[in-house]
């Protein structure tokens, strides 16, 4: 029997086919936040949840509390009307850029440095916060600043942070170690395996109020200007971002989270 070629039920079956792919290729990250959230008024924020006054999960509470936290919540009030459109999802300083380049966030509110280097893969708002880098030791250590870090010192810092690159800079002779997260660096700390631990002034001074045997060495030794970070192409959600750091710089918002 001759068979007939019949065009429309072949397109019918490879039609859904070819729209999927269209889709699946059109990435999340790549879709305007700003539109979206016309019809869809949730932010996702990329935030810390082991650091003690930036991000930090309250088991008691079961919610993530610090400043990262409040200061996401008042740019999502200004932005959609409501803090309680802010979505949070754990980040680490590792696995931040890339889930926001796959568009599981949209923005990184995380203790992150502005950098020239971050800059090639993420656009930034303004400065919200001025940081700088230290060094934590037992209170009893020799060690009183990052001059005295030796080929003989183990420093212990964090994967994928500035404090990690920063400090092969400052003591080239350290060893440095680098761990998954804060919580696990100050842990090995506790346990020996490293003579100090590097980051921002204001992360180890969070795990300084809960544990008193340890003190800082020495003063900041880099500037490290935190900034929100947020996917390349996306114009008008950092300038949407930047007006409302603006706004709650000017009414006073900003400060009461400071003072807090
Ligand atoms: N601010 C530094 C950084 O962005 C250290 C803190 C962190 O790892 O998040 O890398």
């Amino acid at each position: 029997m001759k068979q007939t070629f019949k065009p429309l039920p072949l397109l019918l079956l490879i039609f859904p086919l070819l729209l999927s792919a269209a889709c699946g290729s059109k990435n999340l990250a790549a879709l305007d936040v700003t539109e979206r959230l016309e019809d869809n008024p949730k932010i996702t924020w990329g935030v810390k949840v082991d650091t003690s006054l930036f991000g930090l999960y309250n088991i008691e509470t079961a919610e993530i509390e610090g400043f990262d936290i409040d200061i996401a919540k008042a740019l999502t009030k200004e932005i959609t009307g409501d803090a309680k459109n802010a979505n949070f999802v754990e980040v680490t300083s590792k696995t931040r850029i890339p889930l926001l380049k796959n568009g599981n966030i949209d923005a990184i509110i995380a203790t992150m440095t502005i950098s020239e280097e971050r800059k090639k893969q993420v656009d930034f708002s303004d400065v919200y916060f001025a940081a700088g880098q230290a060094l934590l030791v037992p209170k009893d250590s020799t060690i009183q600043s990052v001059s005295d870090l030796n080929s003989e010192t183990t420093v212990l810092s964090v994967k994928g942070s500035t404090s990690a690159a920063n400090i092969r800079e400052h003591a080239p002779d350290a060893t440095v170690l680098e761990l998954e997260n804060y919580s696990e660096a100050f842990t090995a700390l506790q346990s020996g395996q490293g003579d100090a631990m590097t980051t921002d002034n204001a992360i180890l001074l969070g795990i300084i109020a809960k544990n008193p045997g340890y003190r800082l060495a020495g003063d900041n030794f880099t500037d490290e200007p935190y900034g929100i970070a947020i996917n390349k192409g996306q114009d008008n959600f950092v300038q949407a971002v930047n007006a409302a750091l603006q706004t709650i710089k000017e009414n006073g918002v900003y400060d009461k989270i400071y003072a807090k």
